[in-house]
């Protein structure tokens, strides 16, 4: 039976092996049973499931998990740990592997594979917040076959992933994971439902994984460059914060000239990080030089938001998941149309 969620079960464990909280693994342990049941209700497991858990603490969640589900694989980085799990906290479960592994170093996608023949699993966790964006990304990224994930995170990254147009938390984080997912705020969590308490408010999210994208840009890599850019600077207008940015066509010679890893990929990774970093910008530019053949004009940028009715003061907050796509079509379709100009006056020269 689930005996963890009781704050003085929790205490009696980690008394027991004189657990030491590691700062460094982001460890805040619940001990909430109605929260834990929310989590279980929102992620809606079945006794068909199959759940991943990303860092399963001393089993307090695990073992709700493995009440509602058909298996469970909890992966967890501490080594001090998995003691505690295997021979104690879940000894009475058989439905459970647990592997001592740093989630974002393992691959996922042959794990789903290996343990659930490819069909899509759920994944459930109570997150590390200092890894919270690179573990999101990477399961959307990466393409692991899910149904949805679970999670609890800061109650203002939960906010970001959810925020539409026009607010303070619409950026780059929301467009990217609403472009794989539909997020759905299922609780807000405040610090005394954890051990030890954590300094900032969380809240689980729910994020459905989409059939297929909502929006279909002809350039995928693209698009994430441009919202990248266009978040990079929120002050600046888009016109300002996009034009100069290395244009479309560019990206995928350069890719397919060096069979580089995918530029994509990489486009995708940075456009949720936090982009307001001096140092992100600075890596911006970089990739931009290194691509840096063609370039998005300012007139090119003004006339594209001209055929969507958009002034040409508008930031980029102010533009939907759709309107990016869309901007992004027009962009690399002015784009070509100037490569082709440019290549008709130099064969005129000859
Ligand atoms: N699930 C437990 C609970 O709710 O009580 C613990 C949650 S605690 C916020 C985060 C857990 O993730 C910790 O057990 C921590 O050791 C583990 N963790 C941190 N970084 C990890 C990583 N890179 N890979 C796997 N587990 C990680």
């Amino acid at each position: 039976m689930a005996t963890l969620g009781e704050a003085k079960n929790t205490i009696e464990v980690l008394n027991k092996y004189h657990f030491i909280f590691q700062k460094r693994f982001g460890q805040n342990f619940l001990i909430d049973t109605h929260v834990l049941e929310k989590i279980i209700r929102a992620a809606e497991i079945s006794g068909e499931d199959m759940v991943l858990e990303i860092g399963p603490g001393i089993g307090t969640m695990t073992q709700y998990l493995c009440e509602n589900a058909r298996e469970v694989i909890a992966v967890e980085i501490d080594k001090n740990l998995i003691p505690i799990l295997t021979e104690d906290t879940l000894r009475g479960y058989n439905n459970v592997t647990v592997i001592n592994e740093d989630i974002l170093k393992l691959d996922l996608n042959r794990l789903v594979q290996e343990k659930n023949g490819g069909r899509p699993i759920k994944v459930v966790a109570n997150l590390p917040y200092y890894i919270t964006t690179p573990i999101i990304m990477g399961l959307l990224e990466k393409h692991v076959p899910l149904q949805n994930i679970t999670v609890m995170v800061q109650r203002e990254v939960a906010e970001r992933m959810q925020a539409g147009p026009g607010g303070k938390d619409y950026g780059a984080l929301s467009l990217a994971v609403q472009y794989y997912a539909e997020p759905y705020l299922a609780a807000v969590v405040p610090p005394h439902c954890f051990m030890p308490r954590p300094n900032v408010g969380s809240a689980v999210i729910r994020l459905t994984l989409h059939q297929k994208p909502p929006v279909q840009a002809e350039n995928e890599e693209f698009l994430f460059r441009l919202i990248r850019a266009a978040f990079n600077q929120r002050r600046k207008t888009l016109v300002n914060a996009v034009s100069g940015m290395d244009g479309a066509e560019a990206c995928e010679k350069d890719t397919a000239n060096t069979g580089k890893r995918s530029n994509r990929r990489r486009a995708a990774e940075r456009t949720v990080e936090s982009v307001d970093e001096p140092d992100n910008r600075e890596r911006a530019a970089e990739d931009a030089g290194k691509c840096g053949r063609s370039t998005i004009s300012r007139e090119a940028v003004q006339e594209a938001l001209k055929q969507m009715g958009l002034s040409s003061t508008v930031r980029g907050e102010a533009l939907s998941l759709e309107e990016f796509a869309r901007l992004a079509d027009l962009l690399s379709c002015a784009e070509k149309k100037n490569a082709g100009s440019t290549s008709a006056e130099a064969a005129a020269e000859h």
